[in-house]
């Protein structure tokens, strides 16, 4: 164990690149000790600035959460490098965009997976370490896609986005007597490898419909989940945060 000491530890699921490596610089930033995690070796985005956090601070971790025992395993090596879990950022997701009529089961099981089952069980197996945290948070990534339905044919997305907004309802109600919190944020468009696998079609139309004429930052999220994450936040929990240019207001 690299030693406990009384720093607050985070997780940042889908931490290599886009929304999660902004999401993984702020939480290092705002001085907590961070581990990001990807189905890859290493971390892509914001490799400079993360370097004077590597050696103590920062570590990232090869795990796919769409197996649970890997789930296990990844939370085994968090503890064992930092020796506690005070704040899971479930934000790892996948995107893809059958129509209706393309997506077979493979295409739903993979999304629903990946953006829902997956946080769920993330979630379960961090609890125990949740518990000690004198104020353990967890905020998931959901998507305006949850909240509107989605832009273009990715049906099974939206439905895991919108089921990841119930989840975070169920879980807020049921641990909040823990002092845990649960949080939700719902981006609209966000200048990320994800938004750019959109047709150029669908890019430039989504883009024409924001009210404030620009797609969200990456920075402009991890900035809200500075503000979930931190000890004064407490009272605020089963909330959605919507961070998406006027797109949707509610
Ligand atoms: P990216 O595609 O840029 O990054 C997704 C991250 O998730 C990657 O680090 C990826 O790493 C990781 N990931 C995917 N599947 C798994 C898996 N099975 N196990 C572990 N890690 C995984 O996406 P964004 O940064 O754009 O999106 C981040 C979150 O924000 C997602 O949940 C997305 O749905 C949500 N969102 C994004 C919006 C946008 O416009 N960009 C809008 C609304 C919501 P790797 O592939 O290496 O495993």
């Amino acid at each position: 164990m690299c030693g406990v000491s009384s720093r607050r530890v985070a997780i940042v699921t889908g931490g290599a690149r886009g929304i999660g490596a902004a999401i993984t610089l702020r939480l290092l930033q705002d001085g907590y000790r961070v581990a990001s995690v990807s189905r890859q070796d290493s971390a892509l985005g914001n490799l400079s600035e993360m370097e004077p956090y590597v050696k103590d601070d920062y570590i990232h971790l090869c795990c796919d959460i769409t197996h649970v025992s890997s789930i296990h395993r990844m939370i085994d090596s968090v503890v064992q490098a930092f020796g506690r879990i005070d704040v899971l950022v479930n934000n790892a997701g996948i995107l893809t965009s059958s129509t209706v009529e393309e997506t077979n089961e493979v295409e739903w099981s993979s999304v629903i997976g990946t953006n829902l089952t997956s946080p769920f069980f993330t979630i379960q197996a961090a609890l125990p370490y949740l518990r000690k945290a004198s104020a353990g948070r967890i905020i998931n990534i959901s998507s305006n896609a949850g909240r509107m339905g989605g832009v273009s044919n990715s049906v099974a997305y939206a439905a895991s986005k919108g089921g990841l907004i119930s989840l975070t309802y169920a879980l807020a109600h049921r641990l909040a007597r823990c002092g845990i919190t649960v949080n939700c944020i719902a981006p609209g468009p966000v200048e990320t490898e994800m938004f750019g696998s959109y047709s150029a079609d669908d890019i430039q139309r989504v883009k024409s419909r924001i009210p404030i004429g620009r797609l969200g930052s990456p920075r402009e999220i991890a900035a809200a989940v500075s503000y979930f994450s931190g000890e004064d936040s407490g009272s605020t929990t089963g909330a959605v945060l919507d961070i998406n240019g006027g797109l949707f207001m509610g």
